[in-house]
């Protein structure tokens, strides 16, 4: 197993006056957490498709990394987005469903109308004891999530939920399902999102509740985390678990209602998407480093050779960018900035990259890159999913597009 990179030994304000002695501390600590818990798991789970261990997520339970962004007076560790990505993409670089893990902590599910219950449920957020599953997208509605068909009828103080959901990550292991459902149709005039309303689903880790059922489907990378397919049928919930947004508590306008809040929520979640992305293909840069010294052909190292050396300081220049790039526009979040284009951007740039440089990656391990006996494989199908979920590189271009120019 190679060495992880030592985190840069240059003072860190140097290196961008964001990047504090702190940050840095922080980064080392997920470093090592990466190199010597992580990397083992994934490299005996992901061949199996298994899911990772409860044990795992209470050791990253225990060092606060469910709560980064939940301010400190609900128990977090009350970072920001900054913190957050920093872990994540250290994570992400060993096995990258455990730098998405930590999403489905951070607030999620917590949106309740009652503060104090919200006060409790962000503890039990920090602590790793309310682990969601988001269940937004359908067999029909993926890009377009305003096409969600769920339904969601009132009867007295409970609702009724009925559809189909595809794509739900951790949902039999999670402590709750996030589903978006419509509660009624569109007035004419209002947009086609009017009457879409996320529900919390409560139930035991390890089950689905009464009327939900659910299959595995079977994809061909990101374990870590199995993926359902969700039939709801009359699956019963409170008034009370009717939630107010989408997103959790995640920092500067944690209190911010409704649009603004789910807005903010989106561009986090691309940031981190990027964040994690970075961590794939850094993996697939640190291995390809080494093998270039390890493999001999024609009496050299191929490393020897210019046009590889070549390629390796390509994969290193757009790891580099791609990591400034979601470094600067973390830090326009934490500073309250809503950063809507630049997340879309740095969600588009740096997945792009990861597909990019894991590919490479695999040119130069040769047959042995195409093979289950080396990581890059792994990092190869993870990467590829990158560009795919969270929104598709499409959907950010039609978001940045949609800034820059009118539409007729
Ligand atoms: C492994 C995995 C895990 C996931 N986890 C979750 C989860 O936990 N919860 C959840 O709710 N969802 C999850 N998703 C769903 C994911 O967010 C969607 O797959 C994604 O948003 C794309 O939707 P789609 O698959 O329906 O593709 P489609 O929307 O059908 O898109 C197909 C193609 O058309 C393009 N396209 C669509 N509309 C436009 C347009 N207007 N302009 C240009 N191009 C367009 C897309 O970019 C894509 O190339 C997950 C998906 C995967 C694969």
């Amino acid at each position: 197993m190679s060495k992880p990179e030592r985190v840069d030994p240059r003072p860190p304000e140097l290196l961008a006056p964001w990047h504090t002695a702190e940050r840095a501390a922080l980064q080392a600590e997920a470093r090592a957490f990466a190199h010597e818990v992580v990397m083992p798991l994934a490299d005996s789970l992901d061949p199996q498709k298994s899911e990772m261990p409860r044990s795992l997520i209470d050791q990253m339970a225990a060092k606060g990394w469910f709560g980064i962004t939940i301010p400190a007076e609900h128990g977090g560790l009350g970072l920001g987005v900054f913190e957050y990505c920093l872990v994540s993409e250290e994570l992400a670089r060993a096995w990258l469903s455990v730098g998405s893990i930590l999403a489905r902590g951070q607030g999620l599910g917590t949106q309740t109308l009652d503060p104090e219950r919200r006060h409790g449920l962000l503890q039990k957020s920090a602590r790793g004891r309310w682990i969601g599953s988001i269940a937004l997208s359908e067999p029909t509605a993926g890009s377009d999530l305003a096409g969600v068909q769920t339904r969601a009828v009132r009867e007295g103080d409970t609702w009724v939920l009925t559809g189909t959901k595809r794509w739900a990550g951790f949902a039999k292991a999670a402590d709750f399902i996030e589903v978006l459902a419509r509660t009624r149709d569109p007035e004419p005039g209002e947009p086609r999102s009017a009457g879409l309303e996320p529900f919390l689903v409560l139930k035991e880790p390890g089950s689905f509740p009464p009327g939900m059922t659910g299959r595995v489907i079977d994809k061909i990378g990101y374990h870590g985390f199995l993926t359902f397919e969700l039939d709801l049928d009359g699956v019963r919930v409170p008034e009370s678990d009717r939630l107010t947004g989408l997103y959790g508590d995640q920092g500067a306008d944690a209190d911010a209602g409704g649009f603004a809040s789910v807005q903010r929520g989106l561009n986090i979640a691309r940031v981190h998407t990027a964040a994690r992305a970075v961590g794939v293909a850094r993996a697939a840069l640190e291995d390809t480093q080494v093998y270039l010294q390890e493999r001999e052909q024609f009496g050299h190292p191929i490393g020897d050779f210019q046009a590889l050396r070549f390629a390796l300081a390509d994969m290193a220049a757009d790891v580099a960018q791609a990591r400034a790039f979601w470094n600067q526009v973390a830090h326009l979040l934490d500073a309250g900035e809503p950063a809507e284009s630049e997340s879309a951007m740095v969600k588009l740039v740096a997945t792009e990259l990861a597909v990019r440089v894991t590919n490479q990656a695999m040119q130069l391990h040769g047959g042995n890159g195409y093979t289950t006996e080396r990581r890059v494989e792994r990092y190869w199908r993870d990467a590829r999913l990158t560009t795919i979920f969270e929104g598709t590189s499409e959907i950010q271009r039609r978001i940045i597009s949609d800034r820059m120019l009118p539409r007729a």
